[in-house]
């Protein structure tokens, strides 16, 4: 267990002139904040912040974020507020607790809308200060080593965000170390019995090579010295997530892959040309697979990962890979950003300049036209965009970076949205290409536009990068939004003239005194919620001319609802009178539908569709079945249900019941229920009808409607 001791004493190792005060009174304040609070494990709560720091003094980082890691529950979990952190600790570290206080007011959301929100609120704050991000994945890392406390189906759903979102994030900063370990973590929860196979057949090889790795670390240590190379030496087991994934990706077994013995020179006189040096001396003493040999020292990568990497042969079939870094690469390889921290005070600038914070800046702008689904996927795509890539290049020689698969629909996003939106063909490397070619590293890259080409959906299904997803939806919605504006206004034109209403009689003022909830300013605005089915023509009409739905309500009315009375009428049996006859209210049968007639003990004779489920075999005295018919009745209806399942979108009950209104049907009543986890809505009419020839026809024009995803009788 960690104690405050052992974070003062590590933070003073690494930062002999720090502020040791300060961390004291963080640790004071927060060890009385969260007195009597305890962890699932029933360990006491403090435990918690104090691994967190533990894990930040580690990393070098400097005393403000000791203080916050301390602190970072304080808001969240106690009654300390931001203002009191401020004012005892200052504007930075409480800009920082903020950052990683989830909002409050939540409560009563949809779940992904709060974890939207919240991501939201963490992105601002890391995109301001990087040193929560750090923060953040350290408090992550030690919820993911104590998960084993949760339930079940917590488990899981934390493991699978930490392995999309945080993992990524790390690697994004270059944080290799927390990121191995967050995914090892993950994978264990996610993938139990996986995880468990790769594990046995590790601890197999290991043990197989263990021989080999002595004597080829003995002959390291003898060349390295004879040659002059000052150096620290590691052996490195490639961990277990990177294990499965490359088995996983490229269908390959364990012993192919080719870096799970690995050995790390790391060059104590931080000279990065003695990296080639060192290469050159291993490809004299082995031989060297040429296709793994990477260069990542004049190559970084775009986390700044640098390193030479080579893979050797010692005998046959036992590979091993080296990677050679000076002692700086080393601890930026693994600490990432937080390496930083240590020799220059301020790196925000260098952050800016990153391909993280471009994308997060990016995420939190498009949040506002996204829903909360696709903010969350878009960001898991964007910072898995991160971490592979392609470079592909202008015609002028500018170079633009994409993901891997992107294609020059991305491309063209990429350079500015309106040669996205216009984009109608491609050259790459000077040939003209389909708009689905795959980009490769190097590529030349021209992009043809025509000023009345507009983005089409499916091109989402062909770009990679989220900017360009994002744009062609927007592009689309607006494109939508006017279409939907020139419907609604044709279709209030038509009604209108039907009605013998003038045009000019439309008084945006008087509807929208009426149509307050819409907040209508301008006629457009009308048009489209008419267009796209929000508000129906009859209210409309209705506002206008209120005389016309006085006239619509006494239509309805002619209609009585069915009784068992009428019913009664409607049947008529052969041979047989004054029979008491009802509707079973099993399968509710309709003028049209085949019937027939069950005598049953005490009610008569009910009646049937000739379909019903319960007059099949066995559940019933065939001796008692009674042939009946319908007698046609153009005045009398019957009361029916229909469920409709949609798509979960504002607007659709008003056209679902246009379509009603539109075939002069009257409805007796509406219920609807929406499924946010399926994004669905089912809605059930009853409805007054007059047989199965018009019912059919209802449905075949709801199925008909946007949005509908299925329709039918209610059995
Ligand atoms: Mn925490």
């Amino acid at each position: 267990m960690i104690r405050i001791e052992d974070v003062l004493d590590i933070y003073s190792n690494n930062r002999p002139d720090g502020d040791v005060l300060q961390i004291q009174k963080a640790y004071v304040f927060a060890n009385m904040m969260h007195e009597y609070q305890k962890r699932k494990s029933g360990l006491p709560f403090i435990t918690h912040p104090l691994n967190v720091a533990y894990n930040i003094a580690e990393n070098k980082l400097d005393t403000e974020s000791v203080v916050a890691a301390l602190l970072h529950d304080v808001v969240e979990d106690t009654d300390a507020s931001k203002d009191q952190v401020e004012e005892l600790f200052g504007k930075d570290v409480a800009g920082i607790v903020d950052g990683l206080t989830k909002l409050s007011a939540l409560e009563n959301v949809d779940i992904s809308e709060r974890k939207a929100a919240n991501f939201k609120k963490l992105l601002i704050a890391i995109a301001k200060d990087p040193r929560v991000l750090i923060i953040k994945l350290a408090d992550r890392l030690d919820n993911m080593r104590t998960l084993e406390f949760m339930k079940p189906e917590k488990q899981k759903l934390i493991a699978g965000e930490t392995l999309e979102i945080y993992a990524p994030l790390a690697h994004a900063i270059g944080m290799a170390r927390i990121k191995n370990e967050l995914e090892d973590l993950s994978f264990r929860y996610l993938y139990p019995e996986e995880y468990e196979t790769v594990s046995n057949e590790a601890i197999e090889k290991e043990s197989i090579y263990a021989d080999d790795m002595k004597q080829i670390r003995d002959v390291l240590e003898h060349e390295m010295k004879a040659n002059g190379v000052r150096c620290i030496i590691q052996s490195r087991i490639k961990h277990k997530f990177s294990i499965f994934r490359k088995m996983k990706t490229q269908d390959i077994t364990l012993d192919e892959v080719y870096d799970f013995l690995a050995f790390r020179i790391i060059l104590t006189d931080n000279d990065p040309n003695e990296c080639y040096k060192v290469i050159g001396i291993l490809h004299g003493l082995w031989t060297y697979i040429p296709h793994r040999w990477r260069d990542f020292v004049s190559q970084p990568k775009e986390n700044g990962y640098r390193s030479v990497h080579t893979t050797l042969i010692y005998e046959d079939g036992v590979f091993f890979e080296v990677q050679v870094r000076t002692k700086e690469m080393h601890e930026i390889a693994e600490q990432g950003i937080a390496a930083h921290w240590q020799y220059k005070q301020d790196r925000t600038e260098s952050f800016e300049e990153s391909r993280l914070y471009q994308v997060l800046s990016q995420t939190i702008l498009d949040l506002k036209e996204k829903t909360s689904d696709e903010f969350l996927t878009d960001l898991a795509q964007g910072l898995k965009d991160i971490s592979h890539g392609i470079t592909v290049l202008t015609p002028r020689g500018r170079t633009i970076a994409l993901p891997d698969q992107a294609t020059p629909v991305d491309f063209a996003y990429s350079i500015h949205t309106e040669v996205g939106n216009h984009c109608v063909g491609a050259k790459v490397d000077g040939r003209l290409v389909p708009l689905h070619t795959e980009l490769h590293d190097g590529n030349i890259v021209e992009i043809l536009t025509n000023p009345n080409a507009k983005p089409s959906l499916d091109w989402l299904k062909l770009v990679r990068t989220s900017r360009a997803k994002h744009k062609i939806r927007a592009t689309y919605r607006a494109l939508e939004r006017e279409e939907k504006t020139a419907d609604g206004r044709e279709m209030l034109e038509k009604a209108m003239r039907k009605n013998k209403i003038p045009f000019s009689q439309m008084d945006v003022e008087k509807i929208s005194k009426a149509y307050k909830a819409y907040k209508i300013s301008k006629v457009e605005e009308l048009y489209f919620l008419v267009g796209n089915g929000t508000i129906s023509i009859n209210k409309v009409l209705g506002i206008i001319e209120p005389s016309l739905i006085r006239k619509k309500q006494a239509i309805s009315l002619g209609r009585k609802p069915t009784e068992a009375g009428n019913f009664e009428k409607r049947v008529r049996i052969q041979g047989l009178d004054n029979l008491l006859v009802t509707r079973a209210r099993c399968c509710n049968a309709i003028f049209g539908d085949p019937i027939i007639g069950y005598l049953t003990k005490l009610k008569g004779i009910s009646v049937h569709r000739a379909d019903c489920e319960n007059l099949k075999q066995g559940r019933i005295d065939p001796a008692r079945l009674i042939d009946v018919e319908w007698v046609e009745d153009p005045n009398h209806s019957f009361l029916i249900e229909v469920i409709v399942i949609t798509e979960d979108i504002t607007g659709m009950l008003a056209r679902l019941t246009d379509v009603f209104d539109s075939m002069n049907l009257n409805l007796r009543k509406v219920q609807g229920e929406s499924f946010r986890v399926k994004n669905q809505a089912q809605f059930r009419f009853t409805v007054q009808i007059s047989s199965r020839e018009e019912l059919n026809r209802v449905l075949i024009r709801i199925k008909g409607t946007r949005g509908v995803l299925s329709v039918w009788r209610k059995k």
